[in-house]
């Protein structure tokens, strides 16, 4: 099990585990492989990805983490800035839109509710 080793705010906790969701049902929903447990900061419930998924979630954490906007912070889709790297970006608003629809479908509409209103 890997873990980063920084404590986040409950807000910056709040984000990542947002986007860990939505992470986590594209990587069950697009088959991939070789799925293991992962946390990405101290005391996080453990995820199930695949190494790739895994590493996208710790770049996606590690921008949370370090976002220079904390005090002003929208949410990352309103935000002024977006310092995703163009490969990363793309993959964000794949996973957000694919798992987005997978959650309207089976109706955890709470999770989009606090993500995009
Ligand atoms: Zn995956």
């Amino acid at each position: 099990m890997r873990s980063m080793h920084k404590e986040p705010t409950a807000q910056q906790a709040k984000d990542i585990k947002v986007i860990a969701r939505f992470t986590e049902v594209w990587c069950a929903g697009q088959l991939h492989s070789n799925q293991q447990q992962i946390t990405v900061y101290p005391g996080m419930q453990p995820l199930t990805l695949c190494p790739e998924c895994a590493a996208f979630l710790e770049y996606a954490a590690k921008k949370r983490l370090h976002c220079p906007l904390e005090a002003e912070k929208p949410t990352c889709r309103r935000c002024r800035i977006h310092c995703y790297a163009p490969q990363q970006r793309t993959l964000v608003k794949q996973i957000m839109a694919w798992s987005g629809k997978r959650m309207i479908l089976r109706g955890r509409l709470d999770y989009l509710w606090h993500y995009f209103f």
